[in-house]
């Protein structure tokens, strides 16, 4: 099993949140407020630049991010 990201629910879309409210991160240019998946991934699986990546050969299949996403995005 791997980690899927549904960029439907995501909320960070090219470089930025695309929320307009509601959103922890909403109107924030830099990746600092809605970076739960990236910060609690014990393997450093995760990346957020234009938008999230994920690293299936870093991955363990943990279960981490996926509990820590506020939209649901992860699973
Ligand atoms: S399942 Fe675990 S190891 Fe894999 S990306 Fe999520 S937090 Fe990281
Ligand atoms: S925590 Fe969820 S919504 Fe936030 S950047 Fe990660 S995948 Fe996207």
């Amino acid at each position: 099993m791997s980690v899927a990201i549904d960029y439907e629910l995501c909320c960070w879309v090219d470089g930025k949140c695309k929320s307009v409210s509601g959103c922890c991160c909403s109107g924030q240019e830099s990746a600092v407020e809605c970076e739960g998946c990236v910060t609690v991934c014990p393997t450093g699986a995760i990346s957020r630049d234009k938008c999230v990546g994920i690293d299936d050969s870093l991955c363990d299949d943990c279960g981490i991010c996926i509990e820590s996403c506020p939209h649901g995005a992860l699973s």
